[in-house]
């Protein structure tokens, strides 16, 4: 995985087996592990004082403490911090005494290897993470709380507040997968979230990557329901999520660990009732498998199960780029509020994916020089402009920005402080927070990524004067041109590239007029403007269908 780095505590007496087990996670492949190793009990009490580590790999014999009350006097310095057993003592009521007080893993020195200890690893740190984080996450804490923001200035109904505060239904599935070249069967987290039954059926994508929980999914289901809703669009919002690194799959991995996925949601999903579409992770292939899936199981062919899908299975012309289309035609229409010329415009974008490469192409097509890009791997920046022509074909070739030989390699943080007239994060979340929001250093800030600013530093940037195209509005392309696919899928008739961009043009620029008119009219920041005209049609709908039974 990438960047995937955990900090060890590994108490351990004897030094050859310290460095033994310090060996086989230096031979872990999919995780870098940066090991403390103390050999006795007070001198790893008194490390867990000084440093701050993610998991405590423990031996039970030790020079000063024996057996369980080892574990006891670490597990009550850490209460927090997962603790795997690693001893010679084989003895069964041991380590069920173990285990029942609390150790995620009981293992046996003489049988460990590399791949074994590093699966305990990852499997401690993951149920520590379901334990703390799965609703608990940060995203669900802004998204809840730019709702609650929204709610104040419209002074909104508090049975409605309290409704739209949690999604109405959610479903966690655990699975069993088997990668290619492992003989272990692995057990991979899955999510699907629907926010709002209320507008129709729900619409949201699926995300495939390594820190996805139930938290982070809720969050993109609520914020997709206000997307719905300011595009005016029939659905409520869905979001689904497994908690993969899709970069370390083979094809026929992903394949198989997508069909399995959309076996165990295929109660959820369907044509009427909750339409998936590509997210972070996954792309037009991905969907292809979900609706084969679903397909096979109800006897015959619905490619409107899903939207974003290959055209020729009934995929719309203009979905691939519609979100990185829908980002331009709002700064397009920010550009003209504020009399910029894009032809004189800089611009920097955070991510190379689906939505970010658009972006980039669509702003240099409109005369913007484009001087700085990233990825997972890296960043790019050319005060000059970088060609978006060469960058998409070294992505083709390399799958990665890494080594593009055109520019000088910065940081993913580096590059959010690029002075320059736009700003387009098209990753991650959380990228613009109170510890970077006083160096961002833009006019126009456009959101192709989902939640990439904090509330913290979005009053820094408008204060500061930046023009926000909030997320829900400047990346709502993508689901609109899904909306249109949908109704050609169940239509059974399919409209020209023209019909769609401009269909797509005249729903995105209203929906813009829509929002800055409010945010002039109501003294509010274009964020709340959008997030009000969202939560404003699903309240007139929830009022109209009223409370069952
Ligand atoms: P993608 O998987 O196609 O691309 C993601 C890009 O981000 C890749 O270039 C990846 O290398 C890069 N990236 C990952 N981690 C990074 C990091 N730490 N720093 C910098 N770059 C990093 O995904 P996408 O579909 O382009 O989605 C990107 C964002 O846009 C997500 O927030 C997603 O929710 C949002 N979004 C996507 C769509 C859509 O239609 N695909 C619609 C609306 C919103």
């Amino acid at each position: 995985m990438l960047n995937d780095r955990t900090t060890v505590l590994l108490i351990e007496d004897n030094p050859i087996h310290a460095k033994l087990i310090e060996k086989l996670l230096g031979q872990a492949t999919g995780h870098v592990f940066d090991v403390t190793t103390e050999d006795c009990l007070q001198l790893g009490l008194a490390q867990l004082g000084k440093a701050n580590f993610d998991l405590i790999l423990l031996d039970l014999v030790l020079p000063d403490s024996q057996d369980l009350e080892t574990f006891f006097r670490v597990r009550a310095e850490a209460p927090n911090l997962p603790i795997v057993i690693l001893t010679a003592t084989d003895d069964t009521t041991l380590a069920a005494k173990a285990v029942e007080e609390g150790a995620q893993a009981y293992l046996l020195k003489s049988k460990i290897n590399s791949a074994m200890l590093e699966r305990s690893i990852r499997y401690a740190l993951q149920r520590k993470q379901a334990q703390a984080r799965e609703w608990d996450s940060s995203m669900f804490w802004l998204a809840q709380q730019q709702f609650l923001k929204a709610a104040q200035y419209m002074s909104l109904d508090d049975n409605i507040r309290q409704r739209l505060l949690f999604p109405q239904r959610t479903q966690m599935v655990a699975f069993p997968f088997r990668r290619d070249k492992h003989e272990h069967v692995e057990t991979v987290f899955g999510y699907r979230v629907q926010h709002v039954l209320t507008m129709g059926p729900t619409k949201g994508g699926i995300r495939y990557h390594q820190d996805v929980n139930l938290g982070e999914v809720a969050a993109l289901a609520m914020w997709m329901t206000w997307k719905c809703s300011l595009m005016q669009l029939p659905f409520g919002g869905a979001k689904g999520g497994v908690r993969i690194d899709p970069t370390e799959f083979s094809r026929q991995e992903l394949q198989r660990l997508t069909r399995r996925y959309t076996s165990e949601i295929i109660g959820m999903i369907g044509p009427d009732k909750d339409i998936p579409a590509p997210d972070m992770g996954t792309d037009e292939q991905t969907m292809a498998w979900i609706m084969d899936t679903y397909s096979q199981q109800v006897g015959y062919g619905v490619p409107a199960v899903v939207t974003g899908k290959p055209v020729v299975l009934g995929g719309s012309l203009g979905r691939k780029e519609a979100t990185g289309r829908g980002v331009v035609y709002c700064i397009e229409a920010a550009a003209k509020q504020l009399s910029i010329n894009l032809n004189q415009c800089s611009a920097v974008v955070q991510g190379f994916g689906n939505v970010g490469s658009h972006i980039a192409r669509f702003l240099a097509e409109d005369g913007a020089k484009i001087i700085a890009v990233s990825d997972a791997t890296t960043g790019i920046y050319n005060p000059d402009g970088l060609s978006v022509g060469s960058l998409l074909q070294y992505v083709g070739e390399h799958r990665f920005l890494k080594d593009f030989p055109a520019g000088e390699e910065i940081s993913n943080q580096q590059l959010l402080e690029v002075p320059c007239d736009i700003l387009a994060p098209a990753a991650l979340q959380n990228q613009i927070t109170i510890q970077n929001a006083d160096r961002i250093n833009c006019k126009i800030l456009a959101e192709g990524a989902n939640g990439p600013t904090t509330l913290e530093a979005d009053e820094i940037l408008n204060e500061k004067g930046v023009f926000i195209i909030p997320d829900i509005l400047a990346n709502a392309g993508g689901v609109t041109v899904s909306y249109f696919e949908w109704v050609q899928g169940t239509q059974n008739y399919m409209w020209s590239l023209q019909e769609i961009n401009e269909r797509l043009h005249q729903i995105i620029t209203e929906a813009f007029q829509r929002t800055y008119l409010r945010s002039q009219s109501e003294q509010v920041d274009m964020r709340t403007a959008a997030t009000i005209e969202g939560i404003q049609r699903v309240t007139q709908a929830k009022l109209c269908r009223g409370v069952f039974p």
